[in-house]
């Protein structure tokens, strides 16, 4: 039987036992922008950044940034938006970064890592993101944070651009939530309820660190499970921990996963945005 897609009212489905689970989308550019807002997105759960640095040989300056990020924030005008800053390194690898060669670069700079050690580039790429927030409701997301300090590094780069931007139309102040795809974040969540406003897990990384099984890895696919109980148990701390808390790695996206998710107290999930009916569809009848 083919069904139409039909778009999700509000983006929020509602469970028999009458929770309420919000449906947003991920996203990387205008199109994907577009495509998400008429599936119904609550809102963007996760703005990948990567995709404006790549294929190129230096970084976007920051008007560019500024200009990218605005188009793609159009068709959420209202809506809520989660940034996130540069995710590189890992599977994302910038060649003008001058990164030095690195044995396992799932376990090297990477993300907010490398943020912080290329830091006239962070600051660059916040000041685009608070320029382009202006007016809107745009959120701030910090991808592979291990320890609650370098929330407060990025916090200081934050401050530093919010300063520098005096005079210039810019969002201020601006919440900032961080990934949690580092076992040791997941496992010590609590310490991370001071410093962040809120939590988004992002199983693929969490998968592969917890599994020990590189994400993507021909031979290991069958430890790509989000669903596997050593992950789930982490999923399950991070929705207690006091915050909210999204998913937003490919497990949101599957409809059994998805249901294991919010089994787990999970009450927003952030995918793909051609995947939001067909997880609607399996929540409903969760
Ligand atoms: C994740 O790790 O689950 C995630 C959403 O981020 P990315 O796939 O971009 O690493
Ligand atoms: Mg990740």
């Amino acid at each position: 039987v083919t069904r139409t897609a039909t778009p999700v009212p509000g983006g929020v489905v509602t469970l028999a036992d009458g929770r309420t689970v919000q449906l947003w989308a991920n996203v990387s550019g205008r199109a994907e922008a577009e495509a998400a807002r008429r599936t119904g997105a609550f809102g963007i759960g996760l703005l990948r950044t990567e995709m404006l640095f790549l294929d190129r040989r230096d970084p976007p300056g920051e008007e560019e940034q500024v200009a990218a990020l605005a188009a793609i924030l159009v068709p959420f005008a209202g809506r809520p938006v989660v940034v996130r800053t540069l995710d590189a390194g890992g599977d994302k690898p910038i060649p003008y970064m001058g990164l030095a060669p690195e044995a396992n670069p799932y376990l090297g700079l990477r993300g907010l890592r490398l943020s912080l050690a290329r830091e006239p580039l962070f600051r660059t790429q916040l000041r685009a993101v608070l320029r382009a927030g202006h007016g809107h409701d745009l959120r701030l997301l910090l991808p592979m944070v291990t320890d609650p300090d370098e929330v407060a590094a990025a916090r200081a780069v934050l401050e530093e651009a919010h300063r520098s931007l005096e005079g210039i139309p810019h969002l201020w102040p601006v919440p900032v939530g961080i990934m949690v795809e580092v076992p040791a974040a997941a496992l010590l969540i609590e310490r991370f309820v001071p410093v962040a406003d809120f939590f988004s897990i992002g199983t693929n990384d969490l998968t592969q660190y917890v599994l020990a099984a590189e994400r993507g890895h021909p031979a290991l696919g069958r430890f790509a499970d989000a669903t596997h109980p050593a992950v789930l148990d982490l999923v399950r701390r991070v929705a207690r921990a006091g915050r909210p808390a999204s998913v937003c790695g490919e497990a949101a996206g599957d409809p059994d996963a998805a249901c294991a998710l919010v089994g787990q107290g999970i009450e927003r999930l952030s995918m793909g945005a051609t995947a939001i009916p067909r997880v609607a569809e399996a929540l409903r009848r969760l």
